[in-house]
């Protein structure tokens, strides 16, 4: 009895790749999430496309185009899900990676860019290449690289664990213990190696 159990356990994990399950995207909410058929929102892992809308009400550079190409990409059309260790964000998101056919989508947004890789643990599964891929985009200025947001800070500092990092005078930057601390020259050498501005200090 126990063998046959084992052997339908093994079975169905072999079984389970081969019947991923497919949606449709019924809406494009912007350049890194949608939502699919069965009412499920889900957030793109490791990509980051400008905001639609930001908290003062405008649009960042790109974030139409991004949508757009988002659309194009996915919507109407049939996706497969792939999962990292979270499977849902703290907004009640699910978290993945999204194929049509053998388009990987969030690949995709990176490398024309449409969105910038951004490194969040412990989903970092592609981490590797999305980062080259961005380093790519940035060197042909594709998409959203071609706006030059000048340094105005003579250091920033970046937290190790979260992959945030902040302008010098900001509290939270200032917070981030010995350990965890990294200090880079300039915002293009954070966000080349998958780090996020911080939400508070906008860097
Ligand atoms: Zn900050």
């Amino acid at each position: 009895m126990k063998a046959i159990i084992c052997a339908l356990i093994i079975f169905s994990v072999f079984l389970y790749p081969a019947q991923a399950k497919e949606f449709i995207v019924t809406k494009i909410i912007d350049g890194d999430t949608i939502q699919l058929d069965n009412g499920e929102i889900v957030r793109y892992i490791g990509v980051d496309a400008p905001e639609l809308r930001t908290k003062e009400g405008v649009s960042e550079f790109y974030a139409r185009q991004a949508a757009q190409y988002n659309k194009k990409l996915v919507f109407l059309k049939k996706v497969r899900l792939e999962y990292d260790i979270e499977r849902i964000d703290p907004n009640g998101r699910t978290l993945a990676y999204v194929y049509v056919k053998n388009l990987f989508v969030n690949a995709e947004l990176i490398r024309q860019g449409y969105a910038r890789a951004i490194v969040k643990p412990p989903n970092v599964r592609y981490k590797d290449l999305f980062l080259s891929l961005q380093e790519k985009a940035m060197k042909e200025e594709k998409g959203l690289w071609q706006e030059k947001k000048p340094d105005t800070e003579s250091y920033y500092i970046g937290n190790k664990r979260t992959y945030v990092f902040h302008r010098p005078s900001c509290k939270y930057g200032e917070k981030v213990s010995e350990n965890n601390r990294i200090v880079f020259r300039s915002r293009f050498d954070a966000i080349k190696v998958g780090y996020s501005p911080c939400r508070q200090c906008k860097p």
